[in-house]
């Protein structure tokens, strides 16, 4: 059976992004008769607020979705990523990064640092590795004083502990925009964050965990979320995780060509709904 999700962050009301999103993953698994599962992701406390949350019910109703099932939200879930990461670390794929954002900006500036260094992930800087080599003593001492740091996957370890290539089916807009079987490069984030302690996990850990506890078969989402793909890929694979198929569609972007944003103040569904518009002109705003 196919099983579909919608998982936005309650960080703001929904928009037109949001609601293409929404209506693909409903639409995929009402043709297949399968079934579209809701998700709140809002495992970033500090940013995410109940009333959006009940804003995204409200206007996912508006436009006519239904989530049988009941809706899973990721800060009810804590313990289930906890315990993917001391999955993880039992492997001996983890380790404690103490470094600043500042730390790590200096250390990349340094022209005589390593050249990955000066790289970019699609989240930013790669990191340079700085406390991937620390000894255990040094990581013991610091944690033993307080010194806050969050958790790294070494990632060449991962790769090299699996021993084998990483592939996933992509039957939307992949890489360049083509569809077909993929291969994974979690190389390209370098070794990410997986937990902090104000955030005890990642988005990425969080989503893969919760695509395998929820039986998604299907992962519908913009392809801006493409790249995030790849270390996904790699979380299952280490985790012993199925790995859904995939359809990155394209984005909603806004009359100078941008894509839609909860920052750029883009008008929202409630706006829209507020102004006239009905359910089904939002389906031809967004082509489907
Ligand atoms: N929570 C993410 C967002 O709102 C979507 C995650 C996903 O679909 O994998 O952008």
């Amino acid at each position: 059976m196919i099983v579909t999700r919608f998982a936005p962050s309650p960080t703001g009301f929904l928009h037109l992004g949001h609601a293409c999103a929404a209506l693909t993953a409903f639409e995929a698994a009402r043709a297949a008769d399968g079934s579209f599962h809701l998700r709140i992701e809002n495992i970033d406390l500090t940013r995410c607020r109940p009333d959006f949350e009940a804003a995204i019910f409200e206007d996912l109703r508006w436009l006519g979705l239904s989530w049988p099932v009941p809706v899973r939200r990721q800060s009810e879930h804590f313990a289930d990523y906890r315990s993917a990461l001391n999955g993880l670390d039992s492997l001996g794929l983890l380790y404690p990064c103490f470094c600043t954002r500042k730390e790590i900006a200096e250390e990349i500036a340094r022209a005589d640092f390593a050249p990955e260094a000066a790289e970019l992930s699609p989240e930013g800087p790669l990191y340079p590795g700085i406390c991937r080599t620390l000894t255990t003593e040094i990581r013991r001492a610091r944690i033993a004083r307080g010194d806050a740091y969050a958790l790294r996957l070494d990632v060449a370890k991962a790769l090299a502990s699996l021993g084998r290539e990483l592939i996933f089916d992509e039957r939307g807009h992949g890489a360049n925009g083509e569809s077909g079987i993929q291969a994974a490069r979690p190389e390209i984030f370098g070794d990410v964050v997986l937990a902090r302690k104000e955030m005890p996990t990642s988005y990425h850990l969080a989503v893969v965990v919760d695509d395998a506890l929820q039986g998604v078969t299907l992962v519908t989402r913009g392809e801006d979320l493409f790249p995030a793909t790849h270390i996904q890929r790699l979380l299952q694979g280490l985790l012993d995780l199925p790995t859904p198929v995939y359809a990155h569609h394209r984005l909603i972007l806004d009359r100078s060509g941008r894509k839609f944003s909860k920052r750029d103040r883009a008008p929202t569904l409630r706006n829209l709904r507020q102004s006239g518009a009905t359910p089904e002109d939002v389906r031809v705003m967004i082509g489907l």
